[in-house]
Protein backbone atom coordinates (compact mmCIF):
# COMPACT_ATOMS: atom_id res chain seq x y z
CA UNK A 1 0.00 0.00 0.00
CA UNK A 2 1.43 3.30 -0.47
CA UNK A 3 2.27 5.43 2.14
CA UNK A 4 -0.64 7.40 4.16
CA UNK A 5 0.22 11.28 2.73
CA UNK A 6 -1.68 12.29 5.99
CA UNK A 7 0.67 10.08 8.36
CA UNK A 8 3.75 12.44 6.88
CA UNK A 9 5.11 15.21 6.70
CA UNK A 10 5.36 17.19 3.27
CA UNK A 11 9.43 17.16 4.01
CA UNK A 12 9.12 13.13 4.52
CA UNK A 13 6.94 12.73 1.56
CA UNK A 14 9.28 14.77 -0.33
CA UNK A 15 12.30 12.24 0.63
CA UNK A 16 9.46 9.23 -0.08
CA UNK A 17 8.45 9.91 -3.19
CA UNK A 18 12.40 10.18 -4.24
CA UNK A 19 12.94 7.29 -3.10
CA UNK A 20 10.57 5.75 -5.10
CA UNK A 21 11.37 7.30 -8.02
CA UNK A 22 15.22 6.50 -7.11
CA UNK A 23 14.12 2.80 -7.26
CA UNK A 24 16.72 2.20 -10.04
CA UNK A 25 19.40 4.03 -8.47
CA UNK A 26 19.36 1.60 -5.11
CA UNK A 27 18.93 -1.65 -6.78
CA UNK A 28 21.84 -0.36 -9.18
CA UNK A 29 24.05 -0.11 -6.11
CA UNK A 30 23.09 -3.01 -4.58
CA UNK A 31 24.25 -5.31 -7.66
CA UNK A 32 26.89 -3.31 -8.01
CA UNK A 33 27.94 -4.59 -4.44
CA UNK A 34 27.40 -7.98 -5.15
CA UNK A 35 29.69 -7.64 -7.54
CA UNK A 36 32.49 -7.28 -5.07
CA UNK A 37 33.42 -10.69 -3.54
CA UNK A 38 33.73 -9.65 -0.19
CA UNK A 39 33.57 -13.74 1.25
CA UNK A 40 34.63 -13.42 4.87
CA UNK A 41 36.75 -16.61 4.91
CA UNK A 42 38.64 -15.36 1.75
CA UNK A 43 39.70 -12.12 1.79
CA UNK A 44 43.20 -12.56 2.67
CA UNK A 45 45.93 -10.28 4.03
CA UNK A 46 45.17 -7.90 1.08
CA UNK A 47 41.39 -7.74 1.60
CA UNK A 48 40.34 -9.55 -1.73
CA UNK A 49 38.02 -7.05 -3.00
CA UNK A 50 36.56 -5.36 0.53
CA UNK A 51 39.09 -2.39 -0.10
CA UNK A 52 37.52 -1.67 -3.57
CA UNK A 53 34.25 -1.97 -2.32
CA UNK A 54 34.55 0.50 0.77
CA UNK A 55 36.46 2.74 -1.43
CA UNK A 56 33.44 3.12 -4.02
CA UNK A 57 30.85 3.58 -0.63
CA UNK A 58 33.49 6.31 0.49
CA UNK A 59 33.64 8.40 -2.68
CA UNK A 60 29.78 8.40 -2.99
CA UNK A 61 29.28 9.39 0.99
CA UNK A 62 31.96 12.03 0.17
CA UNK A 63 30.59 13.40 -3.19
CA UNK A 64 27.16 13.70 -0.81
CA UNK A 65 29.03 16.07 1.33
CA UNK A 66 30.00 13.55 4.04
CA UNK A 67 33.23 13.96 6.21
CA UNK A 68 34.63 10.71 5.17
CA UNK A 69 37.03 8.19 6.88
CA UNK A 70 38.25 4.69 5.76
CA UNK A 71 40.95 3.26 8.39
CA UNK A 72 42.10 -0.56 9.35
CA UNK A 73 42.17 -1.51 12.14
CA UNK A 74 45.72 -2.68 13.80
CA UNK A 75 45.64 -5.78 16.55
CA UNK A 76 46.49 -2.91 19.08
CA UNK A 77 43.53 -0.88 18.25
CA UNK A 78 40.79 -3.49 19.03
CA UNK A 79 40.02 -3.91 22.55
CA UNK A 80 40.67 -7.04 24.66
CA UNK A 81 37.69 -8.71 24.71
CA UNK A 82 36.19 -12.30 24.63
CA UNK A 83 34.79 -11.75 21.34
CA UNK A 84 38.52 -12.09 19.78
CA UNK A 85 41.28 -14.11 19.65
CA UNK A 86 44.49 -12.26 20.83
CA UNK A 87 45.90 -10.17 17.97
CA UNK A 88 43.34 -10.65 15.71
CA UNK A 89 43.95 -9.54 12.25
CA UNK A 90 42.14 -7.27 9.83
CA UNK A 91 44.95 -6.42 7.36
CA UNK A 92 43.57 -5.35 4.52
CA UNK A 93 39.89 -4.60 5.83
CA UNK A 94 39.46 -1.14 6.07
CA UNK A 95 36.49 0.45 7.68
CA UNK A 96 34.45 3.31 6.75
CA UNK A 97 32.93 5.70 9.04
CA UNK A 98 31.02 8.84 7.31
CA UNK A 99 29.47 11.83 8.84
CA UNK A 100 27.22 14.48 7.94
CA UNK A 101 27.03 16.67 11.00
CA UNK A 102 23.76 18.19 12.35
CA UNK A 103 22.39 21.77 12.44
CA UNK A 104 22.58 21.31 16.30
CA UNK A 105 20.41 20.01 19.19
CA UNK A 106 19.45 16.69 17.19
CA UNK A 107 19.82 13.37 18.23
CA UNK A 108 22.57 11.76 16.66
CA UNK A 109 21.64 8.60 14.21
CA UNK A 110 24.15 6.15 13.12
CA UNK A 111 23.25 3.86 10.56
CA UNK A 112 25.85 0.60 10.08
CA UNK A 113 25.70 -2.37 8.12
CA UNK A 114 28.41 -5.02 7.52
CA UNK A 115 29.98 -5.98 3.50
CA UNK A 116 31.25 -9.35 4.37
CA UNK A 117 29.24 -12.34 2.88
CA UNK A 118 29.51 -16.20 4.11
CA UNK A 119 30.75 -18.68 1.49
CA UNK A 120 28.88 -19.52 -1.55
CA UNK A 121 28.85 -23.02 -0.67
CA UNK A 122 29.11 -25.65 -4.11
CA UNK A 123 28.94 -22.95 -7.34
CA UNK A 124 27.03 -25.20 -9.72
CA UNK A 125 23.75 -25.17 -7.46
CA UNK A 126 23.79 -21.77 -8.01
CA UNK A 127 21.37 -20.54 -11.13
CA UNK A 128 23.82 -17.92 -12.04
CA UNK A 129 27.15 -16.15 -10.66
CA UNK A 130 26.55 -15.70 -7.25
CA UNK A 131 28.72 -12.54 -7.63
CA UNK A 132 26.83 -11.41 -10.44
CA UNK A 133 23.96 -10.00 -9.63
CA UNK A 134 20.70 -11.07 -11.55
CA UNK A 135 17.36 -9.40 -11.58
CA UNK A 136 14.20 -11.16 -12.46
CA UNK A 137 10.83 -11.02 -11.38
CA UNK A 138 10.85 -8.13 -9.18
CA UNK A 139 14.17 -9.90 -6.91
CA UNK A 140 17.95 -9.20 -6.88
CA UNK A 141 19.73 -12.81 -6.93
CA UNK A 142 23.07 -12.92 -5.89
CA UNK A 143 25.47 -14.03 -2.24
CA UNK A 144 25.05 -10.81 0.08
CA UNK A 145 21.45 -9.38 -1.73
CA UNK A 146 19.83 -10.06 1.31
CA UNK A 147 22.38 -10.30 4.43
CA UNK A 148 22.81 -7.57 4.03
CA UNK A 149 24.08 -5.23 1.17
CA UNK A 150 20.65 -4.66 0.16
CA UNK A 151 20.17 -3.17 3.01
CA UNK A 152 23.70 -1.51 3.02
CA UNK A 153 22.37 0.22 -0.29
CA UNK A 154 18.67 1.15 1.30
CA UNK A 155 20.85 2.80 3.88
CA UNK A 156 22.98 4.63 1.55
CA UNK A 157 20.14 6.07 -0.81
CA UNK A 158 18.59 7.38 2.31
CA UNK A 159 21.50 9.08 3.32
CA UNK A 160 22.01 10.57 -0.18
CA UNK A 161 19.01 11.65 -0.82
CA UNK A 162 18.26 13.20 2.55
CA UNK A 163 21.89 14.78 1.61
CA UNK A 164 21.06 15.84 -1.53
CA UNK A 165 17.61 17.14 -1.00
CA UNK A 166 19.06 19.52 1.69
CA UNK A 167 17.11 18.14 4.54
CA UNK A 168 18.63 19.94 7.29
CA UNK A 169 18.50 17.18 9.88
CA UNK A 170 19.48 18.90 13.71
CA UNK A 171 21.56 15.69 14.35
CA UNK A 172 24.27 14.33 13.27
CA UNK A 173 24.18 11.73 10.34
CA UNK A 174 26.85 8.85 10.64
CA UNK A 175 27.16 6.07 8.10
CA UNK A 176 29.32 2.98 8.70
CA UNK A 177 30.08 -0.33 6.83
CA UNK A 178 31.95 -3.17 8.56
CA UNK A 179 33.49 -6.13 7.83
CA UNK A 180 33.72 -9.72 10.13
CA UNK A 181 30.31 -9.56 10.78
CA UNK A 182 29.77 -12.72 9.46
CA UNK A 183 32.76 -14.27 11.60
CA UNK A 184 33.84 -12.47 15.04
CA UNK A 185 32.01 -8.74 14.88
CA UNK A 186 35.37 -7.42 14.71
CA UNK A 187 34.50 -4.31 12.23
CA UNK A 188 32.18 -2.73 14.72
CA UNK A 189 33.92 -3.56 17.79
CA UNK A 190 36.86 -1.54 15.98
CA UNK A 191 34.96 1.51 14.94
CA UNK A 192 33.22 1.75 18.78
CA UNK A 193 36.86 1.30 20.05
CA UNK A 194 37.81 4.10 17.81
CA UNK A 195 35.02 6.56 19.53
CA UNK A 196 31.92 5.99 16.90
CA UNK A 197 29.12 6.14 19.18
CA UNK A 198 25.28 8.28 18.48
CA UNK A 199 21.99 8.51 20.41
CA UNK A 200 20.41 5.63 18.76
CA UNK A 201 21.54 3.39 15.72
CA UNK A 202 19.49 1.18 12.91
CA UNK A 203 20.90 -1.68 11.43
CA UNK A 204 19.54 -2.81 8.50
CA UNK A 205 19.63 -6.26 8.46
CA UNK A 206 17.26 -9.03 6.86
CA UNK A 207 14.69 -8.59 9.54
CA UNK A 208 11.66 -8.49 6.78
CA UNK A 209 10.96 -4.82 8.49
CA UNK A 210 10.66 -6.32 11.88
CA UNK A 211 12.70 -4.61 15.01
CA UNK A 212 15.08 -6.88 16.23
CA UNK A 213 15.83 -5.82 19.81
CA UNK A 214 18.89 -7.74 20.58
CA UNK A 215 20.86 -10.95 19.90
CA UNK A 216 21.57 -14.67 21.34
CA UNK A 217 25.25 -15.31 22.02
CA UNK A 218 27.34 -17.37 20.15
CA UNK A 219 30.24 -20.02 21.18
CA UNK A 220 32.38 -21.77 18.94
CA UNK A 221 33.91 -24.71 20.57
CA UNK A 222 35.92 -27.79 19.39
CA UNK A 223 35.77 -30.86 21.02
CA UNK A 224 38.66 -33.52 20.26
CA UNK A 225 38.36 -37.62 20.96
CA UNK A 226 41.22 -39.87 20.31
CA UNK A 227 41.11 -43.25 19.03
CA UNK A 228 44.12 -45.60 17.94
CA UNK A 229 45.58 -45.89 14.72
CA UNK A 230 46.07 -49.61 13.60
CA UNK A 231 45.63 -51.79 10.67
CA UNK A 232 41.81 -51.92 9.75
CA UNK A 233 41.99 -55.57 8.23
CA UNK A 234 42.40 -57.00 11.59
CA UNK A 235 38.63 -57.39 12.81
CA UNK A 236 37.86 -58.32 16.76
CA UNK A 237 34.64 -58.92 18.28
CA UNK A 238 34.90 -55.73 19.89
CA UNK A 239 36.80 -53.34 18.23
CA UNK A 240 38.02 -51.75 21.97
CA UNK A 241 39.82 -55.27 22.23
CA UNK A 242 41.67 -54.71 18.61
CA UNK A 243 45.15 -53.06 17.41
CA UNK A 244 42.95 -50.06 16.36
CA UNK A 245 39.95 -47.77 17.56
CA UNK A 246 38.57 -45.73 15.13
CA UNK A 247 37.82 -41.85 16.63
CA UNK A 248 34.71 -40.81 14.54
CA UNK A 249 32.69 -43.40 16.04
CA UNK A 250 34.41 -42.84 19.45
CA UNK A 251 32.75 -39.26 19.19
CA UNK A 252 29.17 -40.36 18.62
CA UNK A 253 28.21 -40.59 21.95
CA UNK A 254 29.19 -36.61 22.10
CA UNK A 255 26.95 -36.12 19.04
CA UNK A 256 24.64 -37.38 21.17
CA UNK A 257 24.71 -35.44 24.32
CA UNK A 258 24.65 -32.20 22.06
CA UNK A 259 21.63 -33.45 20.52
CA UNK A 260 20.22 -34.10 23.54
CA UNK A 261 21.60 -30.59 25.69
CA UNK A 262 19.98 -28.72 22.63
CA UNK A 263 16.72 -30.65 22.85
CA UNK A 264 16.82 -29.84 26.48
CA UNK A 265 17.33 -25.72 26.16
CA UNK A 266 14.18 -25.78 23.32
CA UNK A 267 12.04 -28.15 25.95
CA UNK A 268 13.19 -25.47 28.84
CA UNK A 269 12.27 -22.08 26.61
CA UNK A 270 10.39 -19.07 28.11
CA UNK A 271 7.36 -17.75 26.20
CA UNK A 272 8.54 -16.01 23.32
CA UNK A 273 11.77 -16.65 24.14
CA UNK A 274 14.36 -18.14 21.60
CA UNK A 275 16.36 -20.36 23.52
CA UNK A 276 20.06 -21.71 22.59
CA UNK A 277 20.98 -24.09 19.68
CA UNK A 278 23.84 -26.33 19.00
CA UNK A 279 24.70 -27.81 15.57
CA UNK A 280 27.56 -29.87 14.90
CA UNK A 281 29.12 -27.74 11.84
CA UNK A 282 32.76 -29.40 10.63
CA UNK A 283 34.05 -32.34 11.46
CA UNK A 284 37.65 -33.54 10.86
CA UNK A 285 39.30 -37.30 11.38
CA UNK A 286 40.86 -39.62 9.70
CA UNK A 287 44.31 -40.03 7.73
CA UNK A 288 44.31 -43.34 5.66
CA UNK A 289 41.64 -45.54 4.22
CA UNK A 290 42.62 -49.21 5.56
CA UNK A 291 43.89 -47.20 9.18
CA UNK A 292 41.63 -46.20 12.28
CA UNK A 293 41.24 -42.83 12.67
CA UNK A 294 43.52 -42.13 15.83
CA UNK A 295 41.20 -38.59 16.56
CA UNK A 296 38.34 -36.91 15.50
CA UNK A 297 37.22 -33.75 16.15
CA UNK A 298 33.68 -32.03 15.92
CA UNK A 299 33.26 -28.06 15.66
CA UNK A 300 29.82 -27.03 17.07
CA UNK A 301 28.08 -23.78 16.69
CA UNK A 302 26.72 -22.75 20.09
CA UNK A 303 23.74 -19.72 19.85
CA UNK A 304 22.72 -19.38 23.81
CA UNK A 305 19.83 -17.06 24.51
CA UNK A 306 19.30 -14.22 26.48
CA UNK A 307 17.88 -16.05 29.74
CA UNK A 308 20.98 -18.67 29.66
CA UNK A 309 23.83 -15.76 29.56
CA UNK A 310 25.62 -14.10 31.71
CA UNK A 311 24.07 -11.26 34.13
CA UNK A 312 26.72 -9.32 32.02
CA UNK A 313 25.76 -10.93 28.60
CA UNK A 314 28.41 -13.55 28.30
CA UNK A 315 28.67 -17.35 27.81
CA UNK A 316 30.81 -19.08 31.01
CA UNK A 317 27.51 -20.48 32.53
CA UNK A 318 26.94 -22.29 29.07
CA UNK A 319 30.30 -23.07 28.46
CA UNK A 320 30.20 -25.09 31.61
CA UNK A 321 27.17 -26.34 30.91
CA UNK A 322 28.59 -27.79 27.45
CA UNK A 323 31.80 -29.17 29.65
CA UNK A 324 29.71 -30.70 32.26
CA UNK A 325 27.43 -32.57 29.86
CA UNK A 326 30.61 -33.95 27.60
CA UNK A 327 31.87 -35.09 30.94
CA UNK A 328 28.73 -37.02 31.72
CA UNK A 329 28.37 -38.42 28.64
CA UNK A 330 32.69 -39.63 28.58
CA UNK A 331 31.84 -41.04 31.55
CA UNK A 332 28.85 -43.60 30.51
CA UNK A 333 31.54 -44.45 27.79
CA UNK A 334 34.01 -47.30 28.73
CA UNK A 335 36.44 -46.03 26.02
CA UNK A 336 35.87 -41.76 26.30
CA UNK A 337 35.96 -42.66 30.42
CA UNK A 338 39.54 -44.15 29.69
CA UNK A 339 40.15 -41.08 26.89
CA UNK A 340 39.04 -37.71 28.05
CA UNK A 341 37.37 -35.80 25.35
CA UNK A 342 38.67 -32.18 25.38
CA UNK A 343 36.90 -29.11 24.56
CA UNK A 344 38.47 -25.98 23.38
CA UNK A 345 36.54 -22.66 23.23
CA UNK A 346 37.52 -19.95 21.11
CA UNK A 347 35.54 -17.06 20.78
CA UNK A 348 32.14 -15.71 22.95
CA UNK A 349 30.52 -13.07 21.17
CA UNK A 350 27.78 -12.06 23.79
CA UNK A 351 24.09 -11.80 23.94
CA UNK A 352 21.96 -8.49 24.45
CA UNK A 353 18.93 -6.95 24.12
CA UNK A 354 17.62 -3.30 24.72
CA UNK A 355 14.38 -2.18 26.23
CA UNK A 356 10.85 -1.76 23.17
CA UNK A 357 11.11 1.95 25.69
CA UNK A 358 14.13 2.87 23.71
CA UNK A 359 13.39 6.26 21.08
CA UNK A 360 15.18 4.82 18.85
CA UNK A 361 13.05 1.66 18.90
CA UNK A 362 9.63 3.70 18.78
CA UNK A 363 10.74 5.69 15.80
CA UNK A 364 11.50 3.05 14.08
CA UNK A 365 7.79 1.22 15.08
CA UNK A 366 6.32 4.86 14.15
CA UNK A 367 8.18 5.44 10.88
CA UNK A 368 6.94 1.67 9.76
CA UNK A 369 3.58 2.33 10.97
CA UNK A 370 3.72 5.96 8.88
CA UNK A 371 4.54 3.95 5.91
CA UNK A 372 2.06 1.27 6.46
CA UNK A 373 4.33 -1.10 6.85
CA UNK A 374 3.28 -4.35 8.60
CA UNK A 375 5.82 -4.25 11.25
CA UNK A 376 6.46 -5.63 15.22
CA UNK A 377 9.28 -6.50 17.66
CA UNK A 378 11.36 -9.57 17.83
CA UNK A 379 13.82 -9.37 20.28
CA UNK A 380 15.80 -12.22 20.58
CA UNK A 381 17.60 -13.72 17.17
CA UNK A 382 20.59 -14.60 15.33
CA UNK A 383 23.68 -12.35 16.10
CA UNK A 384 24.09 -8.58 14.53
CA UNK A 385 26.16 -5.72 15.63
CA UNK A 386 23.73 -4.19 17.43
CA UNK A 387 24.76 -6.10 20.51
CA UNK A 388 28.19 -4.14 20.44
CA UNK A 389 26.71 -0.85 19.75
CA UNK A 390 24.32 -1.24 22.79
CA UNK A 391 26.41 -2.78 25.04
CA UNK A 392 28.62 0.68 24.24
CA UNK A 393 26.27 2.88 25.12
CA UNK A 394 24.47 3.52 21.56
CA UNK A 395 20.85 1.76 21.69
CA UNK A 396 20.79 -0.23 18.47
CA UNK A 397 18.17 -2.41 16.85
CA UNK A 398 18.47 -4.60 13.57
CA UNK A 399 15.70 -3.54 11.09
CA UNK A 400 16.06 -3.84 7.66
CA UNK A 401 14.52 -5.81 3.72
CA UNK A 402 14.22 -9.38 3.46
CA UNK A 403 14.09 -12.09 5.54
CA UNK A 404 16.48 -14.31 6.79
CA UNK A 405 15.36 -17.39 5.70
CA UNK A 406 16.86 -16.13 2.16
CA UNK A 407 20.52 -15.17 3.78
CA UNK A 408 23.24 -17.52 3.11
CA UNK A 409 21.41 -19.87 0.65
CA UNK A 410 22.18 -20.74 -2.43
CA UNK A 411 20.54 -18.43 -4.95
CA UNK A 412 20.28 -15.81 -2.26
CA UNK A 413 17.59 -12.64 -3.12
CA UNK A 414 15.72 -10.00 -1.87
CA UNK A 415 12.43 -8.03 -3.05
CA UNK A 416 13.31 -5.28 -4.53
CA UNK A 417 10.48 -3.32 -3.04
CA UNK A 418 11.54 -4.45 0.04
CA UNK A 419 14.62 -2.37 -0.48
CA UNK A 420 13.10 0.79 -1.44
CA UNK A 421 10.40 0.46 1.50
CA UNK A 422 13.49 0.20 3.84
CA UNK A 423 15.16 3.64 2.02
CA UNK A 424 12.28 5.22 2.98
CA UNK A 425 11.89 3.95 6.57
CA UNK A 426 15.78 4.51 7.18
CA UNK A 427 14.95 8.01 5.84
CA UNK A 428 11.99 9.06 8.12
CA UNK A 429 13.48 7.65 11.08
CA UNK A 430 16.46 9.82 10.53
CA UNK A 431 14.30 12.98 10.24
CA UNK A 432 12.40 12.21 12.96
CA UNK A 433 15.02 10.36 15.35
CA UNK A 434 17.50 13.43 14.60
CA UNK A 435 14.99 16.03 14.02
CA UNK A 436 14.57 18.63 11.22
CA UNK A 437 15.17 22.30 11.81
CA UNK A 438 12.59 24.68 11.07
CA UNK A 439 10.10 22.17 11.43
CA UNK A 440 7.96 23.88 13.46
CA UNK A 441 4.10 22.11 13.73
CA UNK A 442 4.34 18.31 15.61
CA UNK A 443 4.60 15.69 12.94
CA UNK A 444 0.94 13.55 12.30
CA UNK A 445 1.32 10.90 14.87
CA UNK A 446 1.63 7.52 13.38
CA UNK A 447 -1.75 5.36 14.68
CA UNK A 448 1.31 3.18 16.69
CA UNK A 449 1.65 6.08 18.97
CA UNK A 450 -1.69 6.93 19.41
CA UNK A 451 -3.51 3.39 20.05
CA UNK A 452 -2.10 -0.04 20.93
CA UNK A 453 -1.86 -1.33 17.20
CA UNK A 454 0.71 -3.49 15.75
CA UNK A 455 3.84 -1.64 16.61
CA UNK A 456 3.45 -2.41 20.65
CA UNK A 457 5.77 -4.53 22.39
CA UNK A 458 2.77 -6.23 23.31
CA UNK A 459 2.73 -7.39 19.42
CA UNK A 460 5.49 -9.43 20.21
CA UNK A 461 6.87 -11.46 17.14
CA UNK A 462 8.20 -14.84 17.47
CA UNK A 463 12.01 -14.95 16.64
CA UNK A 464 12.82 -16.96 13.50
ZN1 LIG B 1 24.02 -10.10 8.31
Amino acid sequence: MAPQPSLLTLAERQVTETLERRRGDIVDLAATLVGFDTTASRTGADGGEVPALQALLAARMQSAGFEVELFVPEPDDLPASRMLAAGHDMTGRPQLIARRPGTGDGRSLLLNGHVDVVEVGRREAWSSDPFRARLSAGRLYGRGACDMKGGVAAMVLAAEVLAELGVPLRGDLSLNTVTDEESTGAGSLACVARGLHADGCLIPEPTSGHVWLGSRGVLLPTVEVDGRAGHTGLARGDELDGPGVGAIERILPILEAMRGLREQWWAQRGPSETPGWIVPTHISAGEWIVTFPDSCSVQLHVTYGIGQADADGWGTAVEREVEARVRAAALADPWLAAHPPRVHWSTDVPSGTISADEPIVRTALGAAASLEHHTGITSQTTWIDAVTFSRSGTPAIGFGPGDLANAHTVDESIDVSELVRAAQALAVCAMRFCGVAGERSPRPRPRSERTEGVAQPAGLLAAP
